[in-house]
């Protein structure tokens, strides 16, 4: 290599040195990478760009798709006639490709970097949102926990109150073995909840934000909204890394 070409080289290496855009490995597909920026996520251009946020506008509640563009931002029929017991859903993408991988790996690998990469993403999604007091994960069920022997929802949650800057509260909201209170519940839904039930405590007007990894029916999200609700919780935010592509989204991370 000619001597100027070296230097250039040399220059380079440093100049990322000093500002902090040394050559870093990619947290999603483990190759290495030079950030073009010192805050950059450890995320190398390619993963980044598969792992950005999904940005179709759909129901605020529940992120089923516009039915005409007309609707855009407004709740969906479904969420009208049994609205959620939050105010906003956040989802950062849908449960397909990278972020499908990454929660796997998170889930039942262990790999709690993929944690605090989703949960970076999503607080900076979260950033929309009025001020919360409380980050809440969603419990695992305690048969579950015993199995895995963490909570991916709680890793996640962690990585979210560090960088938003608010206080995690686990001891909020837990499960009870005990069968759920049937009273509000159709004959539906008493078969849909055979996990137990959620309980509260001291969280009257908390203004909270529930984490979870994926949501699919949303209806596990739903029994612990309500026991939050039900607590005298001040307004509810639900946050999830990815939801289950609704109908009308097709499979594919298609952005629009
Ligand atoms: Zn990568
Ligand atoms: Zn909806």
């Amino acid at each position: 290599m000619p001597r100027a070409a070296k230097l250039v080289v040399r220059t380079a290496a440093f100049l990322h040195g000093v500002f902090g855009l040394g050559e870093r490995r990619c947290v999603a597909c483990h190759a290495p990478f030079l950030p073009d920026t010192p805050h950059a996520e450890d995320l190398c251009l390619s993963c980044r760009s598969r792992l950005a946020r999904f940005t179709a506008i759909g129901c605020p509640l529940c992120g089923t798709p516009a039915v005409a563009p007309e609707d855009s931002g407004l709740p969906c029929g479904n969420c009208l006639l049994d609205p959620p017991p939050w105010s906003i859903l956040i989802f950062h993408g849908l449960y397909a490709d990278l972020l499908q991988a990454l929660l796997l790996r998170l889930k039942f690998g262990g790999d709690f970097s993929t944690a605090r990469l989703l949960g970076n993403l999503l607080a900076k999604d979260c950033a929309e949102l009025p001020p919360v007091d409380a980050i809440v994960p969603l419990p695992q069920h305690p048969v579950r926990l015993r199995g895995r022997g963490f909570n991916q929802a709680g890793e996640l949650a962690r990585a979210v109150a560090l960088r938003m800057h608010v206080p995690l509260k686990r001891e909020l909201l837990f499960r009870t073995m005990n069968p759920p209170p049937q009273e509000h519940l159709t004959a539906r839904q008493r078969q849909k909840n055979p996990e137990g039930s959620f309980s509260a405590r001291n969280v009257h007007q908390t203004r909270i934000l529930l984490i979870d990894d994926t949501m699919t029916t949303g209806a596990t999200l739903r029994h612990a909204a309500r026991a939050l609700r039900d607590g005298g919780a001040g307004d509810i935010y639900v946050a999830v890394a990815a939801r289950t592509p609704p109908p009308g989204y097709g499979t594919g991370p298609e952005k629009a």
